[in-house]
């Protein structure tokens, strides 16, 4: 994913502005797959302040993930601001400066995308609100079947409820 500034880099305060659209590869992190169901839309604007490129805008795109109830895969789509500067410098120097390095008149998002994909996706969720999850017994999908099972009793919402009132009561004395 590439942008190029060339006209932005002769004129200070000119606007550039592009809408890209590009599919992303999973993103494979220690211990976590992050799996993008829709391209990547990058809607941007930058300018050229005389040191460095000012980029903003928004990223958005979809992940496919689990439940945490009921563990059905789901997708949710994700929006997030993006606000981030590229100054001509190395590599480590832009790291020390917190911003992306570049150079000539092209900017590499690459970076940039994964940073913010990584930062900002979702990462948990539930596929509905109020999924009712796996019967602890059967493991049947509550959201889908209505199993038979008789809850033990710490399984059982009234048993808390009701240890929650005596409590309080004890409280109250
Ligand atoms: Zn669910
Ligand atoms: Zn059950």
């Amino acid at each position: 994913m590439e942008l190029n500034v060339s006209k932005e880099l002769k004129a200070i305060g000119a606007v550039g502005r592009a809408l890209i659209c590009e599919r992303v590869g999973d993103i494979v992190l220690s211990g976590r797959v992050i799996r993008l169901e829709e391209p990547v839309t990058l809607d941007l604007a930058w300018t050229y302040d005389g040191k460095g490129i000012v980029l903003s805008g928004s990223l958005s795109s979809a992940v496919r993930m689990n439940c945490t109830k009921c563990n059905e895969e789901f997708v949710r789509a994700f929006t997030v601001e993006v606000s981030e500067r590229f100054l001509k410098v190395s590599e480590s120097e832009a790291e020390e400066l917190d911003c992306y390095p570049y150079s000539g008149d092209v900017l590499s998002l690459d970076k940039p995308v994964r940073d913010l994909i990584v930062l900002n996706a979702p990462a948990y969720g539930l596929c509905r609100p109020g999924c009712c999850g796996l019967c602890p017994v059967c493991g049947a999908n509550l959201n889908n079947t209505q199993c038979s099972c008789e809850l033990p009793d710490d399984g059982n919402p009234f048993a808390v409820l009701k240890g929650l009132a005596g409590l309080l009561n004890d409280q109250e004395e």
